[in-house]
């Protein structure tokens, strides 16, 4: 099986990315996590030409050109091996990012960024996507803050953008309900992983 674990910055993806594996692997699976940008040597390479150096480097159609061309790398190389060989795969952001973050708060529109997925990757989707959020605008408050620190991020964004973030993943999980599914990131880690598990409960064997 093919999840993505989505949400904006500062929701605790990473503490949970990790938790999710673990209780994966607790019952009996072999699990890849993996992750976007990135996840392939391809791919972590253009990871650096978007997440280094300069915010401005690039126009808003060539940076999502890019998440597309390592998506596509990502696919082929790591995850479709992976899954012919039964192993569950499970990568921080996918897809819903780029709609979320290009398309919707970006402004190239969700359609054109999925197009760029039916080339690059022939539509390839998980299994199931869940997104962290946090309720009333808390997670885009915290990821605002958290902007001006520098470190492996897109910068210089304002609360507005990460706002329209949340609500683009939202959008995907009105349009698609059966893969793409919102989690309430509020309470502890324990309490959150626990949340995630559920959702996954009809794929678990
Ligand atoms: O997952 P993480 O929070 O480390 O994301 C790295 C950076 O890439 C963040 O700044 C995120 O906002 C940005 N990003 C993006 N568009 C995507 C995926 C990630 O702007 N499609």
């Amino acid at each position: 099986r093919f999840i993505s674990l989505e949400g904006g910055e500062g929701v605790g993806k990473s503490t949970q990315l990790d938790a999710l594996s673990q209780a994966l692997e607790g019952r009996g699976l072999e699990v890849l996590v993996t992750r976007e940008p990135g996840g392939s040597p391809g791919a972590e390479a253009i990871r650096k030409l978007l997440l280094e150096g300069e915010d401005t480097r690039w126009t808003p159609r060539a940076e999502a050109l890019l998440f597309a061309a390592a998506r596509a790398d990502h696919v082929a190389k790591t995850i479709k091996p992976a899954l012919a060989k039964g192993v569950w795969v499970l990568s921080d952001r996918f897809l819903d990012s780029s709609l979320a973050y290009q398309g919707e708060a970006g402004g190239l529109g969700i359609d054109a960024v999925r197009d760029l997925h039916r080339f690059g990757s022939e539509d390839f989707l998980p299994d199931r996507t869940l997104v962290l959020q946090l309720p009333d605008g808390e997670g885009a408050r915290r990821a605002a803050s958290r902007d001006s620190d520098g470190a492996d991020r897109i910068g210089g964004r304002s609360p507005a953008y990460h706002a329209q973030v949340d609500a683009g993943f939202r959008k995907m999980a009105e349009a698609e309900p059966d893969r793409v599914q919102i989690i309430d990131a509020s309470g502890n880690a324990q309490t959150v992983t626990a949340r995630l598990l559920y959702a996954l409960g009809d794929l678990l064997p």
